[in-house]
């Protein structure tokens, strides 16, 4: 069997799927790996060091697609790439099955099976999968360090013989993996944090993090969906969050701000009352950009300047760290190709919940539901 590493084509992405460290435990089963040349330069692992640990390295990227029975990978393939896959092939990553389905279309047609590692279950057996979580810890931790970089003050509290600079507030919105490590983060460097999120049960992690958790009465609603995720909520409640934002907004430096709900665009939460309530020089930074944004004027991707406010809105920060994302990222990937290498040879058991959680599609056909519902030639999305 044949493990294809591939050089990730998104732009700006500098992240790899395994490094030249992953690859004992696979070459030790008698799998054959190719890398392809350039794969790991990025994030630091040079072809040399591939060959070093054992793996071929190769120019020829078609020729690997159209050989490997294996591909982990960080994106989804192009869809050039796609037409190339092996038939039988296994294909695992950030595949973005939700939200870009029909960019998966060409791949989903074909007979291969491929994984989201958006959609491994989150339970306990699969923690060591959990790449949204790896690479939600590092955004949270980059986004308080572009944030300070950007601020026009200090973060911690000084006290000088020229007096004493007090410490920066910071508003963390969304306190589920990248936001409780945005709160961390600001503690460490001293600011003093408020958070805010739906899910009552965020509010306790908070306070040990020694940040203020502020609660909102949203009525009684049911704020939780399936999976410790965030439901999608009423007009009304997610209202009665955005005054609260707006009001806090007033009085800090920094928001970061994390609020998702799987599958589903992120939900507005700051209007543009709150920006504007902000001190000229303050800094917002959206990660929720890849989902649409949680401030209104948020441009995915774009930085802009708002009155003197600057607003961050980055697409893909753990590409930003891509030594320390790609080491988390190919242990999470490491641990799912435990559960479909066994004795070196592919084994797709389907009746694995982990895997039939992961599964997009097998042989031709979407496995999972509500991809099968997006890709319905009636529906109109995406
Ligand atoms: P996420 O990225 O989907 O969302 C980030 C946060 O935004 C969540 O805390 C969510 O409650 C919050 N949010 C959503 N809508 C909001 C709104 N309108 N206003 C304010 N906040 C809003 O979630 P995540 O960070 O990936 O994880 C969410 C939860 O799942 C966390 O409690 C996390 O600890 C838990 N989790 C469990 C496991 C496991 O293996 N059991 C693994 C990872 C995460």
């Amino acid at each position: 069997m044949l493990l294809g590493i591939l050089k990730e084509t998104a732009l700006g992405e500098t992240r790899v799927s395994l490094l030249p460290e992953s690859l004992k435990s696979l070459l030790a089963q008698g799998i054959a790996i190719t890398v392809e040349s350039g794969a790991g330069a990025a994030a630091g692992a040079s072809d040399q060091a591939y060959a070093d640990a054992g793996a071929k390295v190769t120019a020829d990227r078609a020729a690997l697609l159209a050989s490997a029975d294996l591909l982990p990978m960080v994106n989804a393939p192009e869809a050039a790439d796609q037409a190339r896959l092996k038939p039988g092939c296994a294909v695992i990553g950030f595949l973005r099955p939700l939200d870009a389905p029909r960019a998966l279309a060409a791949a989903i047609a074909r007979p291969v099976t491929l994984f989201s590692m958006e959609l491994v279950p989150r339970i306990s057996r699969a923690q060591s999968m959990d790449a949204l979580s790896s690479m939600a810890t590092v955004a949270g931790y980059k986004a308080v360090i572009a944030a300070a970089d950007r601020l026009p003050r200090l973060f911690p509290m000084l006290m000088t013989a020229a007096g004493t600079i007090p410490p920066a507030r910071v508003f963390v919105i969304g306190a589920g993996v990248a936001g409780l490590q945005a709160i961390a983060t600001a503690r460490r460097l001293g600011a003093v944090v408020e958070a805010y999120d739906v899910r009552a049960a965020a509010g306790e992690q908070v306070r040990s993090l020694g940040a203020k958790f502020l609660d909102v009465d949203l009525g009684g609603i049911a704020t939780e969906g399936g999976g410790g995720y965030a439901a999608e909520l009423t007009e009304e409640a997610l209202d009665r969050g955005r005054d609260l934002i707006t009001r806090t907004a007033a009085h800090s430096d920094v928001i970061i701000t994390t609020a998702q709900v799987p599958g589903r665009p992120a939900p507005r939460l700051i209007r543009r009352a709150a920006i504007e309530a902000m001190r000229p020089g303050s800094v917002l930074v959206d990660l929720a950009a890849p989902a649409g944004g949680n401030c209104e004027l948020t441009q995915p991707g774009v930085e802009q300047n708002i009155g003197g406010v600057i607003l961050l809105a980055p697409l893909n920060l753990p590409a930003e760290v891509p030594v320390h994302s790609s080491q988390l990222y190919a242990r999470n990937i490491l641990n799912f190709l435990a559960l479909i290498v066994k004795k070196g040879e592919l084994t797709v058991d389907l009746s694995d919940e982990v895997l039939a959680g992961a599964c997009v599609a097998h042989n031709g056909s979407p496995v999972n539901p509500r991809v099968a519902k997006l890709l319905a030639p009636t529906h109109s999305s995406v």
